[in-house]
């Protein structure tokens, strides 16, 4: 899904009712800004995200919607769902219909497992997050049924033959933190991908927790089943590359 954009300057000229040489020096006399930067050229893309002020007057506000949810176990990732409590069912309480009917989530979680969720209605936002080029690194910690071993690092890092999709999973990292938890960094999200590994080593999964996607971590003060909106700063430094 691409968002959709228009020129600065068509957007003022049907904003103000004026044309496009009184845009050209509204802007040359730098009275537009947009996300807070004063724009001054005609050509410059915004969209349905973009915060426009125009003498100071807030001629468009940013109405992008940007949640993490401490997700609990046996909620599904979905919006909706006749069998299971979903994502928004959880969140509903805490914002308004209109925005949770646009909501969509940024990477799913299985039914059992847990931890952090976003959901937003920026696609553009999402697709910079969940695009396979965009290799943004998800860090799970990971209860097993049986210890450890060093050879799950080795298997891990050189990725494992999955049939179904015919692909050679990106190679994961894997630290080892007592004889039965792991943390295992991803940076995709094939079905089931991380239980599917562990069982190539005939281990059940017993607890799967999710603790960040990219900079961002599960904030620690949000309890299970609670959500908050991601500060403008989140927003941004959630998908800069970090050194795994
Ligand atoms: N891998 C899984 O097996 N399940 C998830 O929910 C996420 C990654």
């Amino acid at each position: 899904m691409t968002l959709s954009t228009q020129r600065l300057d068509r957007y003022i000229s049907r904003y103000l009712r004026v044309n496009r040489k009184d845009v050209r020096l509204i802007l040359a006399q730098q009275r537009v800004s947009v996300d807070n930067c004063i724009a001054t050229q005609t050509n410059q893309l915004v969209n349905k995200f973009s915060h426009i002020e125009i003498d100071g007057v807030v001629a468009q506000r940013n109405n992008a919607h940007y949640i993490m949810l401490n997700k609990p176990v046996g909620v599904v990732c979905a919006t909706k769902d006749t069998v299971h409590k979903t994502v928004i069912d959880v969140i509903a309480k805490d914002y308004e219909k209109t925005i949770l009917n646009e909501l969509h989530i940024v990477g799913r979680l299985d039914l059992n497992t847990s931890g952090m969720v976003l959901l937003t209605n920026n696609s553009q936002w999402s697709e910079s997050l969940t695009s396979p080029t965009a290799k943004v690194p998800k860090c799970y910690q990971v209860l097993l049924e049986n210890a450890l071993t060093d050879e799950y690092i080795n298997a891990f890092a050189q990725g494992m033959f999955f049939s179904f999709e015919n692909i050679i999973t990106q190679p994961v990292k894997l630290k080892i933190l007592a004889s039965h938890l792991a943390e295992v960094t991803l940076t995709e999200g094939k079905y089931h991908q991380i239980k599917r590994m562990f069982g190539r080593f005939r281990n059940r999964v017993v607890a799967l927790h999710r603790q960040s996607i990219g900079q961002l971590q599960l904030d620690s003060a949000l309890p299970v089943g609670e959500s908050r909106r991601l500060s403008a700063n989140e927003v941004l430094m959630i998908n800069k590359p970090i050194n795994l």
